[in-house]
């Protein structure tokens, strides 16, 4: 297959700035060239070869597919059963959740997520990196999610996290589930260190898991000061291992709310054990704008991490979609269109050059934090998985809330979406 009259975004393996600030964006329309599923050219003016199917973008643009850089598969489409969560903190949603998990069944997870990865295929996203509750003696949700692996593997790719949502020193068992976990086979393993009883069961627990994680070869992403307390530090633990054990880029601080409340100075001292480290970090713009400054009078904090200052030190930052449907958000497509739309707007980055740069929040800067290495990309001799969407740029795709009109993994097209055609009649 041909694709020709693509725009590309300019997009460099070997540039490292993360998200807004940073290099510039040079579109050019340029042919793509599928053979046997990998791209096997990239460049202006193609020759077509005889017989080959040519797919004309009209010089719309082409992305590398979305990534889906966290998210909770398990609990999808599961909001207001049994009953809301009415204060609309994180941690009245904890409670929420466990009285859901109690009738868990591995059919009723399977069928919920599966529902929602189509949802999500057809905004153009092919990799998903999953938190699965696993303080559930049962492991029923992670079961269901690691047969969901296997069978949508083709479609999609998911990663799962062992994710302790009501702790690991904190929970009965907790160490044995998370070793369990890891035995069955996840990707990655969490910790949860504001959750947990005492400031000494955090730090405990962050040690656990990156030894685990460090032994097993495993990458780590933790839910790291999910709140909006500023003596919440469980992120100078994880970044002091990630640093110390060698494990750097392998390890991922998602959420890191409590950071918006810390003072200047720890910041800046913290800054540089952060760029040391080289971890990465997810922000969820959408879902702690609601979870956060709950219990905050006015002013009422925002409460998303420090996306900027990480950003301009060249820290990864990606951004994810936390929740659809379900304790924690009551809305919620899976579209991370709407992610980045909100992200920009809670971060202040809507200079011109952070806007045109922020795809790559959920595009190649997710792909670094889920370790997607050769396996993703826009580049010759990767698998040809890319999306074509119906913009001229990404910023007329992101203002315009543009479709993606086709899906293509390994050259096959996963999804399309017809152009919205829409008469104004004056
Ligand atoms: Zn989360």
């Amino acid at each position: 297959m041909l694709v020709t009259n693509a725009t590309l975004p300019w997009l460099d393996a070997a540039d490292s700035s993360a998200g807004a600030a940073g290099s510039p964006v040079s579109p050019g329309s340029v042919d793509l060239r599928v053979v046997d599923g990998v791209f096997a050219a990239i460049g202006p003016s193609l020759p077509r070869e005889p017989g080959e199917e040519v797919l004309d973008a009209g010089g719309r643009l082409v992305l590398p597919p979305f990534v889906e850089s966290h998210i909770h598969l398990d609990s999808v489409l599961t909001a207001g059963q049994p009953e809301p969560n009415r204060s609309g903190t994180l941690f009245e949603g904890i409670e929420r959740w466990a009285q859901r998990k109690a009738f868990l069944t591995v059919a009723d997870v399977k069928e919920r997520v599966h529902r929602v990865v189509r949802q999500q295929a057809g905004f153009g996203v092919q990799f998903v990196r999953t938190h699965v509750d696993v303080t559930d003696p049962a492991l029923t949700a992670l079961t269901a999610l690691l047969e969901l692996r296997e069978e949508l593997a083709e479609w999609v790719t998911i990663q799962i996290v062992a994710f302790p949502q009501e702790g690991i020193c904190s929970f009965p068992d907790g160490r044995a589930l998370m070793e369990r976990a890891a035995d069955l086979g996840v990707d990655a393993l969490g910790a949860i260190p504001h959750f947990e009883f005492t400031r000494e069961y955090a730090v405990e627990s962050l040690n656990f898991v990156c030894a685990l994680a460090a032994d097993r070869g495993l990458l780590v992403d933790v839910h790291c000061d999910e709140i909006d307390d500023e003596a919440s530090r469980g992120l100078e633990t994880l970044a002091a291992r990630a640093y110390e054990l060698g494990l750097g880029p392998r390890v991922t601080a998602s959420h890191t709310t409590a950071m918006h409340s810390y003072n200047n100075a720890y910041f800046t001292r913290l800054l540089r054990l952060l760029t040391l480290s080289g971890m990465n970090f997810v922000a969820n713009p959408v879902v702690n704008t609601h979870l956060q400054g709950r219990i905050d009078s006015y002013p009422k904090r925002r409460g998303v991490t420090r996306v900027k200052e990480l950003s301009e030190a060249g820290v990864n930052v990606s951004f994810g979609t936390d929740d659809i449907v379900d304790p924690w958000n009551p809305l919620g497509t899976g579209n991370l269109r709407d992610v980045v739309h909100t992200g920009l707007y809670v971060t202040q980055l809507l200079g011109h050059q952070e806007i045109t740069d922020s795809y790559r929040f959920v595009t190649t800067n997710a792909a670094r934090t889920l370790h997607l290495g050769d396996g993703y990309g826009l580049e010759v001799g990767r698998p040809a998985s890319f999306v074509l969407l119906d913009a001229g740029s990404w910023y007329e795709a992101l203002n315009w809330n543009a479709p993606v009109l086709a899906s293509y993994r390994r050259g096959r097209l996963v999804a399309r979406t017809e152009p919205v055609h829409r008469e104004v009649l004056f």
